[in-house]
């Protein structure tokens, strides 16, 4: 049987990745809420486990403040939690006409089309308005799940919410968090993309260098 639909990482193959940018935006929220820049970076990275699945972003500042002594005003926080949201809409917002022609392309050709994101909670908020919102019959992510990408039950959601098995599905990834490996082991066909950064180099399997590559290649494998 064919494959009918096609579930998509979100950053680093949908958009970039933007890690700098990140890291900018993070010493901006900590001259706000008063603690040091590198530190709270550092706390931002190694929070990453509880951001995907639990917290929401003013949660976030006042947890990681706290841990570096500070315990910023509600005001405080509302900025912080500003700047994170407003680097989140630029970051959706900075996607390839060619992927979005390429979305286009495969809905036409009949496939059902999901994101599948290991995010933190400002992006599920975000999405709706985005312009890739529009190309997707389903969206998942992992705040709203309560789990995380390579966690089988998150593929799950995915397929469910597009009403295919998950053995119906592509998998469109660069690779963070053992995503490829976590959708193979449910089925899915699993295509590694490094149109943005190389980040599973020693996945064995198909490879794209950009997601336009799939306008031609899934009609070919389907
Ligand atoms: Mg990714």
């Amino acid at each position: 049987m064919p494959r009918t639909a096609v579930v998509f990482d979100l950053f680093n193959t949908l958009v970039p990745g933007a890690d700098k940018a990140r890291d900018r935006g993070i010493e901006e929220m900590a001259e706000v809420v008063g603690v040091d820049p590198a530190a709270f970076v550092r706390a931002f990275h190694e929070s990453w486990p509880d951001r995907l699945v639990r917290w929401d972003p003013a949660e976030t500042v006042r947890i990681l403040a706290a841990r570096l002594g500070a315990h910023p005003s509600d005001a405080a926080v509302a900025e912080a939690v500003r700047i994170r949201c407003e680097l989140g809409a630029r970051l959706l917002a900075d996607v390839k006409p060619s992927t979005l022609h390429t979305l286009d392309a495969l809905r036409a050709s009949g496939f059902r089309l999901a994101v599948l994101s290991n995010t933190t909670a400002e992006t599920t908020d975000l999405w709706p308005a985005t312009a890739l919102a529009e190309r997707f019959d389903a969206a998942v992510f992992s705040p709203e799940v309560g789990v995380a990408k390579p966690d089988p039950r998150i593929y799950e959601a995915a397929a469910d919410r597009l009403g295919v098995r998950t053995r119906d599905c592509w998998f469109v990834g660069d690779g963070a968090d053992g995503e490829l490996a976590g959708a193979a082991a449910v089925g899915m066909a699993v295509i590694r993309t490094t149109e943005f950064q190389d980040t599973d180099p020693t996945w064995p399997g198909e490879r794209i260098a950009e997601l336009a590559e799939l306008a031609t290649g899934l009609y070919r494998n389907s």
